[in-house]
């Protein structure tokens, strides 16, 4: 299904600020141009719910979360940031394994199972993309990923 990443992203970042218990605030800072994603729609939805569930989790209390896309070749770049606790350095990659956890302390508290990030891999590639993280211990972490982009919709070749 061909959607205009803009208004599908906005949507599922306004779900989550309505209904959101912590004391967070979202920061957005997304283009205004048109850029159309071919994508399952649910499945994406599932990759996007993950990250920003994930950086809620991790987000201290007065943090922000920071939602951007910007371009590059025929690429759409979306980065979701939190200033939360981080990811070691040497851990970083392995946080899309499937039940990787970064310290076991850490999961039990938290919940989950440690597939959100792995299932979100797979997702993204079936879609012609790449998922990764850059992170700062105690500063932060900052999660990416990449899709295919068309400026016009599908069919319209007037
Ligand atoms: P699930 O998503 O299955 O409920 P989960 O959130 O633990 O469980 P993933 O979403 O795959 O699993 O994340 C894997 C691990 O990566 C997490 O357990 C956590 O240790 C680390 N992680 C993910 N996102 C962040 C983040 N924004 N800040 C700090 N650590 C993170
Ligand atoms: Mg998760």
């Amino acid at each position: 299904e061909f959607v205009e990443f803009n208004k599908f992203f906005t949507q599922i970042i306004d779900r989550f600020e309505m209904s959101k218990s912590q004391n967070v605030e979202f920061i957005r800072l997304l283009p205004e141009k048109s850029y159309f994603v071919d994508i399952d729609t649910d499945k994406l939805t599932q990759v996007i719910d993950n990250i920003i569930s994930n950086a809620l989790k991790y987000s201290p209390d007065g943090g922000n979360i920071r939602f951007g896309f910007t371009v590059h070749d025929n690429m759409i770049r979306v980065m979701i940031s939190d200033d939360g606790m981080g990811i070691p350095k040497e851990n970083v990659t392995r946080i899309f394994d499937r039940f990787y956890r970064v310290d076991r302390a850490r999961a039990r508290s938290m919940g989950g199972t440690g597939l959100g990030l792995a299932i979100a891999r797979e997702m993204i590639e079936a879609h012609g993309g790449k998922i990764w993280a850059e992170s700062e211990e105690g500063q932060g972490t900052t999660i990416f990923f990449t899709l295919p982009y068309e400026l016009d919709e599908a069919g319209d070749w007037e």
